[in-house]
């Protein structure tokens, strides 16, 4: 089973072919980072224009690599959301014209099924299990209970972990995406300056980031303020420190609490050392296994989209080419539907 998949919810370009699932045929991402980096963020307007510019080209890349034509495909599948509405639309538009010219089926898929999924290209899952999911737009607990069910069990109250990343990295006057400065920054610090855990009611799964974003910056100001010298790696290792406690603690409680028999890291902050090493070493000291995709998995890519859509082949059920782009689409309804 070879299927063609397609993301543009953000700001990379992306196609793979996937066989079965499980196997990665290729796996081709064009990143527009270069085009927003002036900006200091991802201009949706933008995003879409490139977008069109691209992907006729980047499909053609993944079928090249992937030494098929669009007779050997399957399916075709498209993340349907969550993400921004002009940039879904344009892969939204590019998967239905080919599965339409084709004659192939059509599978709508869930971003963030797809961040979960990417275990699945590298890891033999074991259900139940728990994923900890952070990226830009997401900070989740999930429980699934088995194959293809999602069950949110925790999530941000307000910033996710990678959009808190970002702006601590803007206000260190960093590049954007902030996320892997500093990580670096924080693994090559000397010292650190202690920061505040948000861990809200003590039976909750939910998480809160803006108040430790707050924090970074009245340091800041206070030190400018002050005239003091400040060092920002112990600032950057301070605010990680903070946001690997809280999320390992609570993923660990989960994992405890729901009998998981593994723990998935899932999402573009899922690249993140601090978090990979720190909680790895949790968890070996508890028994409990840790799967994580290899790096370039992490963030956005085609190849997760490939992974996930498996799961609706597998039951034949396909979606219509009257499918919408849907910016805030649910995770547990797409799941269960
Ligand atoms: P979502 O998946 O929620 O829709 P998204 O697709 O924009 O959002 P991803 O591509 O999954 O997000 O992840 C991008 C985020 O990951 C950015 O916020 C980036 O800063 C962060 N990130 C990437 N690498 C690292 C790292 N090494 N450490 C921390 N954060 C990182
Ligand atoms: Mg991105
Ligand atoms: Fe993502």
């Amino acid at each position: 089973v070879n299927i063609l998949a397609i993301e543009t919810s953000c700001d990379e370009t992306a196609a793979a072919v996937i066989a079965d699932g499980k196997v990665i045929l290729s796996n081709v991402v064009s990143s527009q980072i270069k085009t927003h980096q002036q900006y200091g963020g991802v201009v949706p307007e933008i995003a879409s224009r490139k977008h069109v510019e691209s992907i006729t080209y980047i499909v053609e890349q993944a079928l090249e690599k992937a030494n098929v034509s669009l007779q050997d495909l399957s399916a075709v599948a498209v993340t349907q959301g969550p993400g921004l509405v002009g940039s879904l639309l344009v892969g939204l538009v590019a998967a239905k014209g080919l599965a339409c010219a084709a004659e192939l089926p059509f599978i709508g898929v869930h971003h963030i099924a797809g961040h979960i999924y990417a275990n699945e290209l590298e890891h033999t899952l074991q259900y139940p299990l728990i994923a900890l999911v952070v990226s830009g737009g997401h900070t989740e607990l999930v429980y699934m209970k088995e194959r293809g069910s999602f069950e949110i069990i925790g999530q941000t109250r307000d910033d996710a972990v990678g959009e808190a990343y970002d702006k601590v990295a803007r206000a260190l006057s960093l590049p954007y995406p902030g996320g892997p400065h500093i990580d670096r920054m924080a693994g090559d610090a000397d010292g650190t300056i202690h920061l505040p855990r948000a861990w809200l009611e003590p039976d909750s799964y939910d998480f809160s980031f803006s108040g430790l974003k707050s924090a970074v910056l009245s340091v800041l100001n206070q030190a400018k303020m002050k005239g003091t010298d400040l060092n920002p790696a112990h600032l950057a290792h301070g605010f990680q420190d903070s946001v690997i406690d809280v999320l390992s603690e609570k993923a660990l409680k989960a994992v405890r609490q729901y009998g998981a028999k593994q723990l998935l890291l899932a999402g573009g902050v899922a690249a993140n050392r601090g978090l990979r090493q720190q909680l790895s070493a949790k968890c070996e000291e508890q028994g409990i296994p840790l799967l994580y995709p290899s790096m370039s998995l992490c963030t956005d890519n085609a190849a997760m989209i490939g992974a996930a859509a498996f799961l609706k082949w597998e039951k034949q059920q396909f979606s219509s080419l009257d499918l919408k782009a849907e910016p805030l689409l649910s995770l547990e309804k797409w799941g269960a539907r």
